[in-house]
């Protein structure tokens, strides 16, 4: 009888388990979820983790999420940033129900501000930002206020409006919130609302030359989609009180904020800001570098939309920060690819090897196994012939005990084909090996022990005379330090980046490479997952090694 299996019980992390008292008490009839990129960079992984986080609720309790760019500082923000931004989310495999921007919310926003003047909530300061900044006070000493405090609501609202109506300019004045310059939560010693910028923005062109802070802006933009959770991390919790503080006085729909903790990987940095210097001083290639952990970066790489989801999955929803180990994200590619990329021999540091025995100009086709966990995966044909490629590192003259592969008087299989033995090495003039020797047994075709006799090695090999060659690009990680956060005061991140993380090798492949496209993931026998990359051209493939075939880091660290 079969044993039964005991059922997979998923716990709910925090913010599920909100979403699902608030759909019992039916304080929501539906949920609704909101990613708020701001288009001034591409999305990284980190983004990736937000993204499986909204778009994942709102699947899971059937309701909806929308895309919203929060596109309030004209200055950075850019539609390469907003293109890029769609196609990562859509290729994430999400679909928004709606695209929105904070910029639509414009108006409403100003007429907001405008109820805040009327009711004695906001004011108009003519300081300059260095001043409002100077007077602020600290954690302990209570804030100066502004001389321009007690205007009348009658004057504010007069320079509110000549303020949008462009007659001042950049930093002559701001509106500010009135609430309380010794409050103990800084961010309630009168805020900054709006801030006078002169510059084209790129979605209302120059209809605004004010524009509104994140603090003011996002509660309400939430608001008037209706969010009814919206989802930050966590440095973004003592603003709560400050986005509660809007909706109550504006009375508008009550959306609300849930923090939790931002991902960190080892190894790599995250923030916008830092990757963006990596492009513009050309420490890589650009945003999509494989190295990168953006998304399109990773995306080149050759890391799948499931793995990625998998990872997210994986890692949860803490509150607390963390740091997670970038090989766990290897281990769910390894998880989705193991089971449906194809498998190809490929030599990627070859020795050339010389089969006497085998007749001369004859060239035979043997059949390999394309996927053996997938067995509708199929088969297909590899060309065999006199001269073929193995790997460097699967020859050795000298060999310790227990090595298994090729060295002189001693067999091993090549993978499909033959069992071969070695029968001599040649050196140049500086004894560096050139090439090796070997004789094939022809009743071992296939692979297969003719006599029972017990060969333990197999190696992959590729056939000189078909073999397509190719541009493979091996990757280490950016950064040598794992915890780029923690890097000492006066040092700059970019001292730790790794002088070896991109090598690029002339490999040698099965002929059947020819059928793949860019973007095609396979796996290089027993070298790793590899995807065919976009600079390929009709005569030279590239390769981007995606992730060995084992934890190679694991060992390292230890
Ligand atoms: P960065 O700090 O990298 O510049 P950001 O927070 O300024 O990022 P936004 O475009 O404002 O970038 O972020 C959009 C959404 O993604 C926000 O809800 C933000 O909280 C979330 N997010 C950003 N970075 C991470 C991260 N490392 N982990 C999880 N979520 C993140
Ligand atoms: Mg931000």
């Amino acid at each position: 009888m079969l044993k039964e299996k005991t059922p997979e019980v998923k716990t709910l992390n925090f913010i599920e388990e909100i979403i699902e008292d608030d759909l019992n008490s039916g304080k929501y009839k539906s949920v609704v979820t909101r990613f708020p990129p701001e288009p001034n960079g591409y999305l990284h992984i980190g983004h990736a983790k937000s993204i499986c986080l909204n778009f994942g609720l709102a699947l899971r309790y059937g309701g909806k999420t929308n895309l919203r760019f929060d596109d309030t500082n004209p200055v950075k923000e850019d539609v390469e940033y907003v293109d890029s931004i769609k196609e990562d989310i859509k290729w994430l495999g999400f679909e928004w129900a709606e695209e929105l921007y904070a910029s639509d919310y414009f108006e409403q926003l100003y007429e907001w501000a405008v109820k805040l003047v009327e009711k004695g909530l906001a004011y108009v300061d003519d300081q300059t930002q260095e001043e409002i900044r100077q007077t602020r006070g600290t954690i302990s000493v209570a804030g100066i206020n502004s001389p321009y405090r007690n205007r009348s609501a009658e004057e504010n609202l007069e320079l509110f409006r000549r303020m949008r109506a462009g007659e001042f300019a950049d930093g002559a004045k701001v509106l500010r919130a009135k609430i309380d310059m010794s409050h103990p939560n800084m961010l309630f010693r009168d805020p900054i609302l709006y801030r006078i910028i002169h510059s084209e923005h790129h979605r209302t062109g120059n209809q605004w030359c004010i524009y509104p802070m994140y603090d003011y802006a996002h509660g309400q933009c939430d608001s008037i989609e209706n969010i009814t959770h919206s989802i930050c991390t966590l440095e973004f919790d003592i603003h709560r009180p400050l986005y509660d503080w809007f909706i109550e006085k504006l009375e508008i729909f009550p959306s609300h904020q849930y923090e939790f903790a931002r991902l960190n990987l080892t190894y790599t940095v995250m923030s916008k800001r830092k990757l963006l210097e990596l492009v513009k001083n050309n420490c890589v290639s650009g945003w999509d570098d494989p190295r990168m952990p953006t998304i399109c970066g990773i995306r080149r790489r050759g890391y799948t939309p499931e793995s990625i989801r998998m990872f997210a999955e994986k890692i949860g929803v803490a509150k607390r920060d963390n740091v997670i180990d970038l090989s766990l994200l290897e281990w769910c590619l390894r998880e989705d690819l193991n089971k449906r990329a194809n498998r190809y021999l490929a030599v990627l540091n070859p020795l050339k090897v010389v089969i006497t025995n085998y007749p001369d100009g004859q060239t035979e086709n043997l059949t390999a196994i394309n996927n053996p966990e997938d067995e509708n995966a199929g088969t297909r044909e590899i060309p065999f012939s006199k001269t073929i490629y193995i790997e460097r590192d699967d020859f050795m003259e000298n060999p310790p005990k227990k090595y298994f592969r090729l060295s002189p008087d001693n067999e091993v299989r090549l993978r499909y084909a033959y069992i071969i033995k070695c029968t001599g090495a040649v050196k140049d003039n500086n004894g560096e090996l050139t090439e090796i020797h070997c004789t094939y047994d022809p009743a071992s075709r296939g692979g297969n022990s003719p006599d029972g006799r017990k060969v333990q090695g197999t190696i992959h090999w590729v056939s000189a005379q078909d073999a397509v060659e190719a541009e493979v690009r091996l990757f280490d990680r950016l950064f040598t330090e794992p915890f780029m956060d923690n890097i000492p005061e006066d040092k700059d991140y970019k001292d730790f980046l790794n002088p070896d993380s991109l090598k690029k090798v002339t490999a040698y492949l099965e002929p059947s490479v020819k059928n793949l496209k860019i973007m095609d993931k396979v796996q290089f026998e027993r070298t790793g997952y590899f995807c065919m990359d976009k600079d390929s051209t009709g005569s030279k493939p590239v390769f981007n090694r995606t992730a060995t075939l084992k934890d190679t880091w694991a060992k390292v660290n230890k």
